[in-house]
């Protein structure tokens, strides 16, 4: 038991057979050859896993290499690109192909670089070629570049292969290292660009809005409880604030670390006027004001916390957002200026009546859902995408006290009713199970009739979304 926790990178994974193997190398061999003809003249990339033993597909293998061919990719985003093709579910491992121009040499330089620097680099295998592939094979020595060293002790891996140095537990157990160090231990964010980082923050709000049966929320399907707003207001609205997920960014990424503190001052006048675009997006109506807050501080946050780095990880990024967030709930909530009583916030209000600090509180406290909830069960709940975002907001729900949940019931003994509708969900399953995805139509149909909502719960999904695709979690 102990030992099957510890590999799981390996767990629901199915063993491969020596023929498999091999027919997989053929079938590998007759890509090469046919995007050769088709793409004379251009450079192929091939890239793969290195995964000793016959488990070599799993979940969680999976998540590795879509987390690094997300990276590849975008190192590759330059080049004119003529085809790409991705096999994730490959029971031999997955696979890719990037066919695209430029020099050999060039490519091969930045894949070394990848697997050298990349955090889950030493599990791929990365190789380039052209239409004369044995002419133009470049490797490491080529490059003036040491050989790639060994998983377990750090010496040439191709000599520990050869000698059959450690065992296939061993190797195992170093491969699921890399995997725990890069999303369990704590999780991991590669530098992006200013661009890719505000297509994150709006991929996941659209995301979020496609995502159904969500029960209370709106959706495709269904208006939830809200009568003023439909999908298509959701989209209007996140489209709007695109420009702002930007500003977010660059506020972090030009504000010195030592003075994150005073960054909010920065950020509230960039948050106001991104109400602003929302409202007029929306002809006035409310859909994202609660993640115009967290997911603009999150963002910043990571602006900050990448600062002249390759990568991140998670808990910088969330110790910066506590340090933007220092002051604010002394002064929003406890002791506000009192020029400011008269325009009373929903959170000011809740704050008096019920003690609860709202979205305030939890990026005070360093939105904890996110790193204690959200992740990690975007991270091991089984099933399609659809499915494990489902259960990620399922399981915020019933973390968080929901401060729009609160408001619309008027009463705290919502939060212990919601956490028993969760409870009863993942009895059932989740939502990769029949049962579930049943109980999610009637709880929506529960919560229209209550007039109930989980606004708070959706917002921690779009910070959770937005995370899960900076470290390749959730890949685009
Ligand atoms: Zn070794």
């Amino acid at each position: 038991m102990e030992g099957k926790k510890m590999l799981e990178l390996f767990a629901d994974g199915q063993a491969v057979t020596l023929d498999q193997v091999l027919t997989n190398r053929e079938w590998r061999s007759a890509v090469q050859q046919q995007l050769a003809i088709d793409f004379p003249d251009q450079v192929v990339l091939a890239v793969k896993l290195n995964i000793a033993g016959p488990i070599k597909n799993s979940p969680k293998i999976q998540q590795v290499f879509m987390a690094g061919w997300q990276v590849i990719q975008r190192a590759c985003a330059d080049a004119a690109i003529k085809k790409v093709y991705v096999d994730e579910q490959r029971i031999t491992g997955p696979e890719a192909f990037l066919v695209l121009d430029g020099q050999i040499k060039k490519w091969k330089q930045k894949l070394v670089h990848f697997e050298d620097n990349f955090a889950l680099g030493r599990l791929f295998d990365c190789d380039v070629m052209t239409d004369s592939a044995e002419s133009y094979q470049f490797s490491r020595r080529d490059l003036g570049l040491s050989p790639r060293p060994c998983l377990v002790c750090d010496d040439d891996a191709k000599v520990c292969a050869k000698k059959g140095r450690h065992s296939l537990a061993a190797v195992q157990a170093a491969s699921n290292q890399l995997y725990r160090n890069y999303f369990v231990t704590d999780l991991i964010l590669p530098k992006w660009s200013q661009d890719f980082v505000a297509d994150a923050a709006l991929a996941a709000c659209l995301q979020e809005v496609v995502l159904a049966p969500k029960p209370g929320l709106v959706d495709p399907l269904s208006a939830g409880a809200h009568h003023d707003m439909t999908v298509m207001t959701f989209v209007d609205s996140a489209v709007a604030l695109r420009p702002y997920f930007e500003r977010a960014f660059q506020l972090g990424q030009d504000c010195s670390q030592a003075e994150a503190m005073d960054l909010l001052k920065l950020l509230r006048p960039a948050g106001v006027e991104a109400e602003q675009a929302m409202y007029l997006a929306t002809n006035g109506v409310n859909t994202h004001k609660g993640a115009i807050f967290t997911l603009g501080i999150l963002i910043a946050a990571y602006g900050l916390a990448i600062q002249g780095k390759e990568a991140t990880t998670l808990h910088k990024v969330l110790h910066f957002v506590r340090k933007i967030s220092a002051n604010i709930l002394e002064n929003d909530l406890v002791s506000p200026n009192p020029s400011d009583w008269k325009a009373e916030t929903a959170g000011s209000y809740q704050y008096r009546t019920y003690q609860l600090t709202g979205v305030r509180g939890e990026v005070a406290a360093g939105l904890k859902a996110l790193a204690q909830v959200g992740l990690p069960t975007l991270r091991d709940r089984p099933g399609s995408m659809t499915n494990r975002l489902l259960d990620t907001l399922m399981a915020l729900a019933g973390a968080i006290q929901d401060s729009t949940l609160i408001k619309r019931a008027k009463t705290k003994a919502i939060v212990q009713q919601m956490q028993d509708w969760v409870d009863e969900f993942f009895t059932l399953g989740g939502a990769e199970t029949a049962a579930g995805q049943k109980y999610l139509t009637t709880l929506n149909q529960t919560m229209i009739e209550q007039n109930l909502s989980i606004g708070g719960a959706a917002d921690y999904l779009i910070l959770t979304i937005f995370i899960g695709r900076l470290s390749g979690l959730l890949s685009s």
